[in-house]
């Protein structure tokens, strides 16, 4: 469900034509609907109610700052896998009670800021990373909570490249030298070891392989336990999916009722660090039709938004809906919806069944708000797009197009270059 809906033949975001924000703000820009935000995690937190938990919303999803004091308004909680993430999260004023520290390579003056900032826990996923944290905070004289992100060996059923919970995964230790790593963890005098944490991948559309990760890690609470050890916390990660064709995932209430079943009686506090469903359908990205081009073996609709801008279609080959902006061309084409970077990888749909699009046509591209903007980059020197947020009738503008200062913004030509 999300607030992107056609009055008559023009797309609107609530009650906003998008066509009118594209007049404002020039194309190609990301559009957020604050609605479509807050009913998503309002229907996640709803789902779980009946348990202790806690919502870490991934920032890396869409960090933007608008984006992430909506989130925290409704009184969720962050997961960061960056300094840069903890640098939004305080911007935005989240209680850092609330956060959570996730990732593969945690830098040293990463820790140390997260240790300052007084953090819930650290997902740790390596033996050295556990050594790490116990010097950072033994130097700093704290205690850091810490959970050790345990890769189940479930195969999510999902894109290799958002699959994390295998045994050739980089993440996480494996199950089966997770106790040993507890017990060392415990040895250690400046951690608090208050948790176990599993992600075990991305864009999941079956319950099954959290059900089946949990019936594992289930396992492990219960050990670790009678050893003593005082597990308040079972973080689950991320992963559910979205509808970007036709894919079926499973509802919040789906989701929420398979996981309290699975975890009942374990006496701890849920995490969730959900990020895709929190955005991705929460956004499109804007653009505008620059050419047509009919090709001998294919034609082209070439757009001003381009893979430095969504990276998705590039990076995973993956859908991304395409619709029009103005619906009343009745007529149908077969093409590629490409960019205007010089790589063929540059595309945003192919081979695809679209409205006829003439030169000057708004497209947008729909289920953009995850993995969208974050994943942005300069390529070819094109400037970032803005980011828009429409909330009822009002026209937020929560980032401004980038310049072609910005571009070369630290950059310098020293002297006898
Ligand atoms: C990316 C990530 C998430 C969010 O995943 P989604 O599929 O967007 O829900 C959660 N936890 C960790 C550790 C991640 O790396």
């Amino acid at each position: 469900m999300n607030h992107f809906e056609y009055q008559g033949n023009d797309l609107y975001c609530e009650d906003v034509a998008v066509k009118d924000i594209a007049a404002q703000v020039g194309t190609p820009f990301y559009l957020y609907s604050h609605a479509t935000l807050s009913r998503h995690m309002q229907a996640f937190t709803s789902a779980f109610a009946s348990v202790p938990h806690i919502v870490c919303y991934s920032i890396k999803a869409n960090s933007n700052l608008a984006v992430l004091k909506t989130f925290v308004t409704l009184g969720s909680g962050f997961d960061m896998v960056s300094g840069g993430e903890l640098f939004r999260a305080q911007q935005v004023g989240c209680d850092p009670q609330k956060i959570v520290y996730s990732g593969v390579g945690k830098t040293e003056p990463e820790i140390e800021a997260a240790l300052n900032a007084n953090i819930l826990m650290f997902n740790v996923e390596s033996p050295q990373e556990l050594e790490t944290i116990d010097r950072v905070a033994g130097r700093l004289g704290k205690k850091a909570g810490i959970a050790i992100r345990v890769n189940p060996d479930v195969d999510p059923q999902t894109h290799p490249y958002i699959s994390t919970g295998m045994k050739q995964a980089k993440f996480g230790i494996n199950i089966s030298q997770a106790l040993e790593d507890y017990r060392r963890a415990a040895a250690m005098p400046n951690l608090e070891v208050i948790g176990v944490d599993c992600h075990i991948g991305s864009q999941l559309t079956k319950l099954s392989p959290f059900v089946d990760a949990i019936k594992k890690i289930r396992e492990l609470v219960e050990t670790l336990k009678q050893e003593g050890f005082a597990i308040k916390y079972l973080d689950l990660g991320g992963g559910l999916g979205i509808t970007y064709e036709d894919e079926e995932p499973p509802t919040p209430t789906d989701y929420a009722e398979a996981i309290i079943e699975a975890t009942k009686g374990l006496d701890v506090t849920l995490i969730f660090e959900p990020g895709r469903m929190m955005v991705g359908n929460a956004g499109i990205l804007a653009a505008k039709v620059l050419y047509v081009k009919e090709g001998e073996a294919k034609n082209f609709v070439i757009v001003d938004a381009a893979m430095n801008d969504l990276a998705r279609p590039a990076l995973y080959g993956s859908y991304q809906g395409i619709e029009p902006v103005d619906r009343s061309t009745k007529e149908r084409m077969v093409a590629d919806v490409v960019g205007p970077i010089c790589e063929s990888g540059d595309f945003l749909a192919q081979d695809r069944e679209i409205p006829a699009f003439k030169q000057g046509d708004l497209i947008a591209v729909s289920s953009a708000g995850a993995y969208g903007f974050t994943m942005a980059s300069n390529y070819n020197s094109r400037p970032r797009t803005p980011e828009v947020m429409v909330k009822g009738d009002q026209v937020l503008v929560i980032r401004q197009r980038e310049t072609y200062d910005d571009l070369i913004k630290g950059e310098s030509i020293p002297e006898g270059i």
